[in-house]
């Protein structure tokens, strides 16, 4: 027997397929294309991803972003490199040591940073911090795009990303979980927020969107993805029936449905901001620029939601909660959220 769960704001992949995703698998289902990518659905969705970001790069699909951002760290680094990354970042704090593992062994070098956010002393900091052969020689600056906090980097803060990272050398990936929710609020085009501001690789994520799963990696900087698909084959992560995986792409691509999608998290994010804005006795932590909200609350108030089946995550400290919207997330469920807030403080 399965128990039915009520809609959730734990995270984004907490959320349902989105309808015209589904329906292009069933359509798909009608045909019997090639396996592993060699498939006409895959050379399209490749297609329609260079032509929205406006310039020839080298696309591989895969299942899910730890490997993403795992292996295209790997693919950016030898084993004797380090990557520098803000504390909070997803590959420091929830991929269990993935871009260690397949890199061979390239050290994270953490930066504190401000509201998820590596700035460019930051990334000066650690990249002048030793210069010797003792300690592992920093290769690339991994950014999250909307960051880990909910926050987003404007088009300048990206650009000063790249004038430093470009001082040292340093190459750039961006962690896109929700890059979709960054772009919408920032109002730019992917390619003014990737490759024209020195984004060598992208992982941009489908599952977070609205796909039951699905990421792709996009290489602008194509000299990097030298021998690439061998390295997604060797990790698990070649599906033999990537046109499943491409399918899903078309439909969040045609219409900009992505786009729709995003907007719609990023907007339900705004309502619970304001509907909790006047409570007394809670805080929001971050500022709310993307599809997540933060919340200072006591302890108290967190066990009574949880006791009301309410599921969150807290891996921010003692009495924080974070709530995430996704493109299906309802006004009505929030409302629940916040008359309980409300009936609990
Ligand atoms: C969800 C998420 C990922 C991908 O996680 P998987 O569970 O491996 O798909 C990567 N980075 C960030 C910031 C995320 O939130």
């Amino acid at each position: 027997m399965y128990e039915k769960i009520d809609e959730q704001f734990a995270s984004d992949n907490y959320s349902q397929i989105c309808p015209e995703v589904l329906e292009k698998i069933i359509q798909l289902n009608q045909d019997n294309a090639q396996a592993y990518g060699n498939d006409y659905y895959t050379k399209y969705a490749a297609d329609k991803l260079r032509e929205l970001f406006e310039t020839d790069c080298e696309i591989f699909f895969v299942f899910n972003g730890t490997a993403a951002n795992s292996l295209s760290l790997a693919a950016l680094c030898n084993s004797y490199h380090s990557i520098i990354c803000s504390e909070v970042a997803h590959i420091e704090t929830d991929e269990c040591g993935a871009p260690e593992f397949f890199s061979n062994g390239s050290k994270l070098l953490l930066a504190e940073g401000k509201d998820g956010k590596l700035r460019p002393e930051d990334i000066e900091h650690l990249a002048t911090n030793r210069n010797d052969i003792h300690y592992p020689k920093p290769k690339v600056v991994s950014i999250t795009q909307s960051t880990e906090l909910g926050t987003i980097y404007t088009i300048d803060e990206l650009k000063a990303i790249k004038k430093t990272a470009n001082k040292y050398n340093l190459h750039i990936q961006m962690d896109g979980a929700r890059f979709a929710n960054a772009l919408i609020a920032l109002n730019a085009k992917p390619a003014d927020i990737t490759w024209k501001v020195g984004v060598d690789v992208l992982c941009f994520s489908g599952t977070k969107n609205g796909m039951a799963l699905g990421e792709v990696v996009i290489f602008f900087n194509k000299d990097l993805a030298e021998d690439f698909a061998y390295r997604c084959k060797q990790a698990g992560q070649l599906a033999s029936k990537m046109k499943f995986i491409s399918a899903q792409w078309i439909a969040l691509l045609e219409n900009d449905l992505w786009k729709k999608n995003a907007q719609h998290a990023n907007n339900m994010a705004k309502y619970f901001e304001k509907e909790i804005a006047n409570i007394n006795n809670i805080t929001i932590k971050f500022p709310v620029e993307s599809n997540s909200v933060f919340i200072q609350g006591s302890e108290d108030l967190l066990e009574k939601l949880r006791d009301n089946n309410w599921i969150f995550y807290n891996f921010i400290g003692l009495g924080g909660a974070r709530f995430v919207f996704s493109w299906n997330s309802s006004k009505q469920r929030i409302d629940k959220l916040v008359q309980d807030i409300k009936r609990f403080i």
